[in-house]
C-alpha cells in the first residue's frame, strides 16, 4: 500500500494548500486508515476558484481560440499517460479498485475515452445555416453559432473518479468552457492531478481549478448557487441530484445529471448459452459500484430453479478470489468507506427480512483487513416490488427475479425509477431487438454488446438523469446555441 502525495487545490493557476492550511485525511478503503492528505478548501478558496474561471472565460481568449484549446488538451492527454502508474495508485487506494479492475473502468477506459473526445471532436458543428427568407418586405439570412456556455461546474463521484473527471473535464475544455472541478472527499487525489498536470502542460491560470474538502456538501453547492457559474455537470446519487437541480433553479442554471441505476439484465429462455449468461450476472467487478451495472437479473420463471443452481455454483466458483490488495487477478475489493459499507449490510438484512433467500455472500469480511468488505452476495426469491429490487445499493448484491414471457421481463425491467442501462440475451437477434427498444434507458447491451465507450453518448432515462455524457454529444451539452439574422441588403 502507497502512501499517496498530498492533493493541493488548483486556483487561478496557483497549486496550494486550502485557507489557513486546513486539511483532511484520505482513507484508504483497504484498510480503514490514513493513506494521505488533502487540502480543505474553505468557502474563501471556493469563491477564488469561481472567480477565476469566470476571468478566464471572460477575459481570456480561451472560449474562442479552438487550435489552443485543442493543442492544451492533447498535451494534457499525454501527461496522464506518463503519470499512468500513479492513477492507477489513486485508483487503488483511494477509490479501492482491485488491481485487475484498473484497467477496464479506471485508468484505461478513462483514457480511451479521452481519445475518443479528441477523435469526435472535429466533428462538432459549430454553425448551422439557416438560409434567407423573405417576410415584412425584405430578405434576411440567418445562421446559428454554437458558443460554449461559459462557466462550468464539474461536481463528481468517488466510484470510477478519473473516468468521470475525464467525462466533464475535457468535453468541457474542448467546447471552449472555463470550469471548477470539485471531486467526492473520498477521492481527492484523482481531482488534484488535473491540477498539477494542468499546471505542467501551461494551461493559462483560470481555465481549470480544481477544489475538495471534507465536507461533501459545501463547495458544490457553492457551485450551484453561485450566478457566476453557468453549468453544472454532476455525476451522483439522484438524491442529491434533485437538490442540485432545485438549488441551480434560483439562477435557471443549466444543470445536467447523471445519476443512480438498477438497471436489468433479462436473460430470455432460447439464450444461446443460458448457463454463461447466468453466471456472468455476478455482480463482483468494482464490488459492484457502478452506476450502469446489471444489477437486477431476469430469468424465465420455467428456468428459474436452473439459475439459482448456475449461480451458487458460479458464486461457489469465484470463492474468495477477491479482496487482496496485491493480486493483479483480483477485479474485487472493498467498497469505498464505513458508510457505504453500513449501508450495503443494512440492505442486505432488509432483503432477509422481505423474505428473500441468500443463494452466495451476505456477510461482511472484517479478515480480509482493517477496511470495508463485503462478500460477493445474491438474493433469489426476489420480487420486483421489494426494496432490494427497488433502491440502488451500490454495492456487490445481485437480485434474481422470474419472469412468465417477454411482456413481463419488459413490465418488470420498467417498473423502476431508474433507467440508466440493462442488457438482453437471446439467440433470436430480432427478438432481443424487440425487448431493448421497449426498455425504457439511456444504453441497453444486446448479446453482450458493449453500450459504453468514450464515443458513445451515455446517460439516463427517468431518475437516472438528464443530459447526455461522452461523444460529440457529450461535447455539445457544453454549448449554447445563438442565432443571429442580418437584412440582406
Ligand atoms: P453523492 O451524490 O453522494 O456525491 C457526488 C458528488 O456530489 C460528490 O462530489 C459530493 O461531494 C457532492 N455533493 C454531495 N452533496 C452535495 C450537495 N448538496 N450539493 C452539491 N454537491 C454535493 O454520490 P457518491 O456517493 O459520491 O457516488 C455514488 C452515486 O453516484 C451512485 O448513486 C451512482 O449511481 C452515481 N453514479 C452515477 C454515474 C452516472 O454516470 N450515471 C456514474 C457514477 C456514479
Amino acid at each position: 500500500m502507497t502512501s499517496l502525495p498530498d492533493a493541493k487545490l488548483y486556483i487561478d493557476g496557483v497549486l496550494r494548500g486550502a485557507e489557513g492550511g486546513k486539511t483532511f485525511d484520505v482513507i484508504s478503503p483497504w484498510t480503514g486508515e490514513p493513506v494521505g492528505k488533502a487540502a480543505d478548501a474553505s468557502a474563501a478558496d471556493v469563491e477564488a476558484a469561481i472567480a477565476a474561471a469566470r476571468r478566464a472565460f471572460d477575459e481570456t481568449d480561451w472560449s474562442t481560440n479552438v487550435e489552443k484549446r485543442v493543442a492544451l488538451v492533447t498535451k494534457l492527454r499525454a501527461l496522464f499517460e506518463a503519470n499512468k502508474e500513479r492513477l492507477s495508485d489513486l485508483a487503488r487506494n483511494e477509490a479501492g479498485a482491485a488491481w485487475g479492475a484498473v484497467g477496464r473502468a479506471h485508468v484505461d477506459m478513462a483514457l480511451d475515452g479521452w481519445d475518443d473526445y479528441l477523435k469526435v471532436f472535429p466533428e462538432v458543428r459549430w454553425e448551422k445555416d439557416y438560409g434567407s427568407r423573405h417576410g415584412y418586405g425584405f430578405e434576411t439570412v440567418r445562421k446559428a453559432v454554437y458558443e460554449p456556455v461559459g462557466v462550468v461546474g464539474a461536481i463528481t463521484p468517488w466510484n470510477v473518479p478519473l473516468y468521470v473527471n475525464v467525462g466533464k473535464v475535457v468535453a468541457a475544455l474542448l467546447a471552449g468552457c472555463t470550469l471548477i472541478l470539485k471531486p467526492a472527499p473520498n477521492t481527492p487525489g484523482m481531482g488534484a492531478i488535473f491540477g498539477e498536470l494542468a499546471k505542467e502542460a501551461g494551461f493559462p491560470p483560470g481555465v481549470i481549478n480544481v477544489v475538495f474538502g471534507a465536507d461533501p456538501a459545501l463547495a458544490g453547492e457553492m457551485l450551484v448557487q453561485d450566478p457566476r457559474v453557468d453549468l453544472i455537470s454532476f455525476t451522483g446519487s439522484t438524491g442529491v441530484g434533485k437538490r442540485i437541480m432545485e438549488q441551480g433553479a434560483a439562477s435557471l442554471k443549466r444543470v445536467f445529471l447523471e445519476l443512480g441505476g438498477k438497471s436489468a439484465k433479462i436473460v430470455l429462455d432460447d439464450a444461446p448459452n443460458f448457463a454463461m449468461e447466468v453466471a456472468q450476472a455476478m455482480l463482483v467487478f468494482h464490488a459492484g459500484q457502478g452506476c450502469a451495472v446489471q444489477s437486477r437479473l431476469l430469468v424465465p420463471k420455467s428456468r428459474y430453479e436452473e439459475a439459482k443452481g448456475i449461480l451458487k455454483h458460479a458464486y461457489g466458483s469465484f470463492g474468495d478470489n477477491w479482496g487482496v490488495f496485491d493480486d493483479p487477478k483480483h477485479i474485487m475489493g472493498p467498497v469505498v468507506s464505513k458508510r457505504q459499507m453500513e449501508r450495503v449490510l443494512s440492505y442486505i438484512e432488509l432483503g432477509k427480512e422481505e423474505g428473500a433467500t441468500l443463494l452466495a455472500g451476505g456477510k461482511a469480511r472484517p479478515d480480509k483487513g482493517g477496511g470495508y468488505f463485503i462478500e460477493p452476495t445474491c438474493f433469489g426469491d426476489v420480487t420486483n416490488d421489494m426494496r432490494i429490487a427497488q433502491e440502488e445499493i451500490f454495492g456487490p448484491v445481485l437480485v434474481v427475479i422470474p419472469f412468465e414471457d417477454d411482456n413481463d421481463a419488459i413490465r418488470i425491467a420498467n417498473e423502476s425509477a431508474y433507467g440508466l442501462s440493462g442488457g438482453v440475451s437471446s439467440g433470436d437477434l430480432d427478438r432481443a431487438m424487440n425487448v431493448a427498444k421497449r426498455i425504457r434507458s439511456g444504453s441497453i447491451s444486446v448479446n453482450g454488446g458493449m453500450c459504453i465507450a468514450g464515443d458513445l453518448p451515455f446517460g439516463g432515462y427517468k431518475a437516472s438523469g438528464v443530459g447526455r455524457e461522452w461523444g460529440l454529444e457529450g461535447i455539445e451539452e457544453f454549448l449554447e446555441t445563438k442565432l443571429i439574422a442580418w437584412r440582406a441588403a
